[in-house]
């Protein structure tokens, strides 16, 4: 049975300790997807680097990250500019306000937190100006705390009926993060109110969904999270070793105004 609680990650500085690292994630993936009668390949792993430097982003690259995630923006377009000839894919991942719309259509191929139309519109416009799309997935509040971005779960129908005219945008499915507990039962909560809200919007409009993908699970959930249909999981620090930064930074115990 998976715990939800994070084992301490090492720190790995060389490629090889990368690989090894990238290899138990990938047994564990295999093995989660197993228990639940899945085929591994359905799950996407997305390498989060939010914090690494980009020295040892490096060697994360040589040990065969070809996308990788990020929180904010300003870093994640710093990394982009400053990386630029490795050939890397970017995600955002988190919260976006509309003025920082612009730089997230210009150099990233997803965009994993979208919850709201005033940054539709935003991305849409840049988008179409710059002649590029840009993967998106719709983010919802499983778990009902303040603290977390992310729609409401009755308000995703609604919202994903306003999408198609956002042309550039290609909904590729939902996004959460889970309560942050100890208790998988209540983890698991949260991962099946957004596989529910799937089935139901491919129920229902099926042609709003695009793939129906549901990312969740990160270093601490990820196998609870493909026991329970995730087919991406954002894992950080169990790939590139524990963070220092509190994670109140990414998720503030109130939640700003755009
Ligand atoms: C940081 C982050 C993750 C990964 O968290 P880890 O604990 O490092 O695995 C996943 N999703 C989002 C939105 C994040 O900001």
């Amino acid at each position: 049975m998976a715990e939800s609680v994070p084992a301490p990650h090492p720190h790995p500085t060389t490629t090889a300790e990368f690989a090894a690292n990238l290899a138990a994630v990938r047994a564990n993936i295999t093995a989660a997807a197993q228990r639940a009668g899945r085929a591994p390949a359905e799950v996407r792993l997305l390498p989060v680097s939010k914090t690494v430097p980009e020295d040892r982003l490096r060697l994360a690259i040589e040990a065969g990250c070809h996308r990788l995630g990020e929180n904010k923006v300003q870093e994640a377009k710093r990394k982009s500019e400053n990386l630029a000839e490795l050939g890397v894919e970017w995600a955002v991942i988190g919260h976006l306000q509309t003025n920082k719309a612009k730089d997230v259509a210009a150099f990233a191929a997803e965009f994993q937190a979208l919850d709201n139309l005033r940054v539709a519109e935003a991305l849409d416009r840049r988008l179409t100006d710059l002649g590029r799309t840009l993967e998106v997935f719709v983010q919802v509040n499983t778990s009902a705390e303040e603290s977390k971005f992310g729609l409401p779960p009755e308000e995703l129908a609604g919202f994903l009926r306003e999408l198609p005219r956002f042309e550039t945008l290609k909904v590729q499915g939902l996004m959460t993060l889970a309560l942050f507990t100890s208790e998988a039962d209540r983890v698991r909560e949260c991962f099946r109110t957004l596989r529910t809200l799937r089935d139901r919007a491919r129920a229902d409009s099926p042609e709003l969904i695009g793939p129906g993908e549901l990312s969740m699970g990160m270093s601490g959930d990820y196998e609870l999270a493909i026991e329970e249909g995730a087919t991406c999981v954002r894992v950080g620090q169990a790939i590139f070793g524990a963070r220092n930064t509190p994670d109140s930074q990414y998720w503030p115990p109130t939640r700003p105004q755009n």
